[in-house]
Parts: structure tokens; C-alpha cells; sequence
């Protein structure tokens, strides 16, 4: 006798909560054998140098092709590999592939890798990094390190001595993400950073909001001033190119240059030149 559900009446059914953790931990065993089943591949998104008019060199940007569920942003998965220590192996890996890739590109062009705060535990990391250098046989000077600044509010320690002595072996260092964490300029003062890379959140609103465009602007002049070279991230409008130009921001990042490409998209990009004639002033 079914009778209709009301006060009082139990219903079995699965909490949405169980179900978002039974997901999780799906993925995460997913993810436990993603590097041996090759499903982790690079993409790369360039810098373009507005002064010079030509491409620098490409941010790598970790993907997971999962079997089933297609393509996994980092987003979802980068966080699963930080909490069970997968993130140590997972990014060793992507050192090893950034700098095996670079090692097919022009000398003067640099590879930069994302870094989590994780790895500034993991005391093999600069092992890795010289080894990873070494077997590709590329200049440390080509490879920059991105971390953010929420990574040095809770690991300053481990950090500083990180990025010190990735400074002696010669790989250089950006501030991803600045203005989005506590953007304390004892850090530009303190560590070694040859670059601040400006969260495209101030990118997309500084022509909308006059504030905005302060603080981009001072951001620009502070770094001219300490030395520290500019990328804004996220330029998607050719509006934003031009205004970023005019307050000589050194290098720009976004999908109006390019959106992240393979590999072989990397070496089409530097062979056709035809972003040097597309943005050239
Ligand atoms: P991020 O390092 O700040 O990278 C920039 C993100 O913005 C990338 O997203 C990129 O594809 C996206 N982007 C670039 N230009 C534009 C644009 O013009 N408009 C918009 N809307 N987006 C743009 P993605 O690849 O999904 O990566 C997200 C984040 O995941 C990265 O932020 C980084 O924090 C993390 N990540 C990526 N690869 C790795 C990795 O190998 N290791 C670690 N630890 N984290 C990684
Ligand atoms: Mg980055
Ligand atoms: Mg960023
Ligand atoms: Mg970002």
C-alpha cells in the first residue's frame, strides 16, 4: 500500500555530501595511477614581451585525460593530489616533462612550471630539478619556478630556503597570482622573485575600475623599481594590450595571445611569427 511521503515518513536516499566524497575518492584512485597509464600531459601558454614583440617563453600547464570523464581541469584534480601527497610524484614529473620539452625549443626560450606548496617539503625537489636539467641537458637560466604567495604564509621557512637555493643553481622565480593572497611587499623585499605575475582578476577590471588601473599601474612601477619584471595574466581583450603597452608592462600572458597548446603547437607558434605581426605596435 504505497502511501504519499509526508511528516514523519523516513526516506533513504544518498546526502549529496556522500555523494560529492564518494566522487572524490573515485578520482583520487583514479589519479593514483594517471602517470603510469600516460593520461598526464603539458600544455603551454606564452609569454609575449611587449618591448621586444616576441614570445619569451611558455608557462606549462599540467592536464589529466581521464579514461572516462575526458578532460580534468587542474582544479579539480591538483587539489585531490596535495591532500594525499600525489602532488610530490605528480610534480616531479611535470618538472621532468617541462624541461625534456624545452629542451626542443630555441636557447632563448624559458619554460616555467607551477609549483604547490607541498613540494617545498619534499627535500628531493632541487635533486630533481638538477637532474631533470642535466639529463635534457638545458641552463637552469631557462627554467622559472611560479609559486603564490598563500604558499609563503604558511611554509615561509621551507620556502625561503627553497627558493634560495633554487637561485644558486640559476632557475629563476614568479609571484603567481599577485594581489589575490596578503600581497606583503616584505616577500618582493626578502626572496629572490625575478618576476611578479599580476592576477588576471586586476586584468579584467582595470579598465572598468579606475582603483583597478592604480593598482596595476603602481604594481608596474614598484617591480620597474626593485628590479622585478611584470606579466599580466589573463589578457583577453586587445583594449587590455594596448593599455598594459602604454604603462610598459614587460610581458603579457592570456587567451588573446594564445590559449594553452600542445607541444607541437608550441613550435608552430614560434615558427609562423605570427604573433610578433599580429601585436607589434
Ligand atoms: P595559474 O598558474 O595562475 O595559471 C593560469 C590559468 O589561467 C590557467 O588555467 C590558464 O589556462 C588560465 N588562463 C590563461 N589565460 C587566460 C585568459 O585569458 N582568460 C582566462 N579566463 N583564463 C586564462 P589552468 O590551466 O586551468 O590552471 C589553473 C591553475 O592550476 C593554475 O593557475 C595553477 O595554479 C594550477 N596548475 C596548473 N598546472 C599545474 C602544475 O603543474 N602544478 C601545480 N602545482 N599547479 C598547477
Ligand atoms: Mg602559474
Ligand atoms: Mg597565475
Ligand atoms: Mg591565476
Amino acid at each position: 500500500r504505497a502511501k504519499k511521503a509526508g511528516p514523519g515518513t523516513v526516506c533513504f536516499f544518498e546526502d549529496s555530501d556522500d555523494r560529492v566524497s564518494r566522487d572524490r575518492k573515485a578520482l583520487q584512485s583514479d589519479l593514483e595511477g594517471a602517470i603510469a597509464r600516460d593520461e598526464l600531459f603539458l600544455a603551454f601558454q606564452p609569454f609575449l614581451d611587449l618591448a621586444e614583440n616576441r614570445i619569451t617563453g611558455f608557462e606549462a600547464l599540467l592536464r589529466w585525460q581521464h579514461p572516462s570523464r575526458g578532460l580534468v581541469p587542474p582544479s579539480e584534480f591538483i587539489p585531490i593530489a596535495e591532500e594525499t601527497g600525489l602532488i610530490h610524484e605528480i610534480g616531479e614529473w611535470v618538472i621532468r616533462r617541462a624541461c625534456a620539452t624545452l629542451a626542443d625549443w630555441p636557447e632563448e626560450i624559458r619554460v616555467a612550471v607551477n609549483f604547490s606548496a607541498a613540494q617545498f617539503h619534499n627535500t628531493g625537489i632541487l635533486q630533481t630539478i638538477v637532474q631533470a636539467l642535466a639529463h635534457a641537458k638545458v641552463s637552469p637560466s631557462r627554467l622559472e619556478v611560479e609559486i603564490t604567495e598563500s604558499m609563503l604564509l604558511s611554509k615561509y621557512g621551507s620556502a625561503a630556503s627553497i627558493l634560495n637555493a633554487l637561485l644558486q643553481l640559476g632557475v629563476t622565480v614568479a609571484l603567481d597570482d599577485f594581489g589575490t593572497g596578503f600581497s606583503s611587499l616584505t616577500y618582493l623585499r626578502k626572496l629572490p622573485f625575478s618576476r611578479i605575475k599580476i592576477d588576471q582578476s586586476f586584468i579584467s577590471d582595470m579598465l572598468v575600475q579606475p582603483d583597478c588601473a592604480a593598482i596595476v599601474k603602481s604594481v608596474i612601477s614598484l617591480a620597474r623599481d626593485l628590479r622585478i619584471a611584470v606579466v599580466a595574466e589573463g589578457v583577453e581583450t586587445a583594449d587590455q594590450l594596448e593599455y598594459l603597452r602604454q604603462i610598459s608592462c614587460d610581458e603579457v600572458q592570456g587567451y588573446l595571445i594564445s590559449r594553452p597548446v600542445s607541444a607541437d603547437g608550441v613550435l608552430a607558434l614560434l615558427d609562423t611569427k605570427k604573433l610578433v605581426a599580429t601585436y607589434a605596435a
